[in-house]
């Protein structure tokens, strides 16, 4: 049986659940992004997704909350099933210190030389292998998301006997221009199995890979919460709660607390901007992810580089920090900053680019392709840049406009999520030959 036909035959087939937990989360229908994005990209979805009617898809990530890969399923998810395929989402069972060794292998594939050893390599494997053991699914297509899930595949086969059904992808939403190589090394035989590979960026497959491989941008959500227009009224009494002055300038970084995400070096930049814009506040804002052990500590250092400066407002969702929230943040903000020194995509960049808001982002990996140096934002280099591009805009709210207005359209073009949905219907496509 070839695969096309494959894809027809098992659709709408009882499946025997795997013990993975599922994510809940629904449909989501597709009809109303055509007014966002044209009538032609929405009939482009019906299109393609009917060729894959009822086609058992599987995304499996480690957490459902926190993070950019829980913000992209939350919406790809519900949307393929509004479209006809059987999507679901589930999560792998992890423990503290396989999140502690996932962690590490994440710091490691970014390019920060971890320690790295057999019996880190044993956690990882063992947690895994539990997992792979409570395997009994049937799919069309799985798509195993980031280092976390990257050993499945093949620990399926090493404790069933056999390679499990469906296309196997292993989607990274990470930077791997320059992974430190003993984890590369570790991962690579985990990851060859697949039969195919997304990444952001081509900068980002690794040396050596001959697999099958999409470049696919993440998108986010227009009519989700965190993105959905709200008015002056509700933004002014958020920041309030948080005795945020809303006649006062703002700057914000909404961000896991992570050594990538550089918030240190966000507080030196609005120093330096702070100098000369006397009245500037800085939100720092960051949500603890289950799978993310760093998250207090970093929290801890900038909490600590912080000072006691009483313009400085560092919050988690412990204070509530939630989609609303975040929203609002982004919108009454004169400047996001972005400044990362690693960045698989950076959704915080086009979240803030959506609301008009332009971005100074750190000039690497996917934060290039959402900020257009002098167009929607500046690339900057170091807090010294940043600080100085910071206060440059603050001085000139006819280019923030300017910015905000082109930074809105580069994000309507290319990163919403009818993109993101339309791209993985190409692959899936061209992987069944349907
Ligand atoms: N986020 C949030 N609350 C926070 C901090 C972050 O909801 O306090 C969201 C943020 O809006 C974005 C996602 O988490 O949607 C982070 O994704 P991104 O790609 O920017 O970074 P990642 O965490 O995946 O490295």
């Amino acid at each position: 049986m070839d695969r096309a036909s494959s894809v027809r035959v098992t659709a709408g087939t009882r499946r025997k659940s795997p013990g993975l937990e599922l994510v809940p989360v629904g449909e989501k229908p597709i009809e109303p992004y055509a007014e966002i994005v044209g009538d032609d990209v929405v009939e482009e979805i019906v299109e393609r997704a009917a060729r894959l009617k009822g086609a058992r898809v599987l995304h499996i990530n480690a957490t459902a909350f926190g993070g950019g890969v829980a913000e992209l399923l939350y919406t790809l998810v519900p949307l393929s099933r509004s479209v006809g395929l059987d999507a679901e989402w589930r999560l792998i069972r992890g423990s503290d210190d396989f999140f502690h060794v996932t962690k590490s292998a994440h710091n490691g594939l970014q390019g920060m030389e971890v320690v790295w050893t057999e019996h880190m390599e044993e956690i990882y494997l063992s947690k895994l292998e539990e997992n792979a053991r409570e395997w009994g699914g049937e799919y069309d297509f799985v798509v195993c998301h980031d280092p976390q899930t990257a050993g499945l595949l093949r620990l399926i086969e090493e404790v069933t006997g056999k390679r499990p059904s469906g296309q196997w992808i292993w989607r990274c939403h990470i930077d791997l221009t320059r992974p430190y190589q003993p984890v590369m090394d570790f991962f690579r035989p985990y990851i060859t199995p697949f039969d195919a590979h997304v990444y952001t960026l081509d900068e980002f497959v690794p040396e050596g890979i001959d697999n099958k491989v999409a470049i696919i941008t993440p998108c986010i959500d227009p009519l989700g919460s965190k993105n959905l227009w709200i008015s002056r009224l509700t933004i002014r009494s958020i920041l309030e709660g948080y005795r945020i002055d809303p006649d006062r300038p703002i700057v914000c970084q909404i961000s896991r607390f992570d050594p990538w995400k550089d918030p240190i070096g966000v507080i030196d930049a609005y120093r330096i901007a702070k100098s000369s814009h006397p009245d500037l506040q800085l939100i720092l804002a960051g949500s603890m992810a289950s799978d993310d052990p760093e998250g207090w500590h970093y929290f801890n250092a900038a909490e600590e580089h912080r000072a006691g400066e009483a313009d400085i407002f560092l919050l988690t969702n412990m204070q509530g920090v939630g989609n609303t929230q975040v929203n609002a943040f982004q919108r009454a903000a004169d400047v996001v900053i972005q400044k990362s020194l690693r960045e698989g995509f950076g959704l915080t960049v086009s979240e803030a680019l959506w609301k008009e808001t332009p971005v100074i982002g750190g000039n690497v990996g996917g934060i290039k392709l959402q900020v257009i140096d002098g167009r929607t934002g500046f690339l900057v280099e170091s807090p010294q840049e940043c600080g100085e591009k910071l206060a440059y805009l603050l001085s000139r709210p006819d280019e923030i406009e300017r910015m905000g207005k082109e930074g809105k359209e580069h994000v309507r073009k290319n990163f919403l999520s009818t993109n993101y949905l339309l791209n993985y219907l190409k692959l899936f496509n061209e992987l069944t030959g349907v």
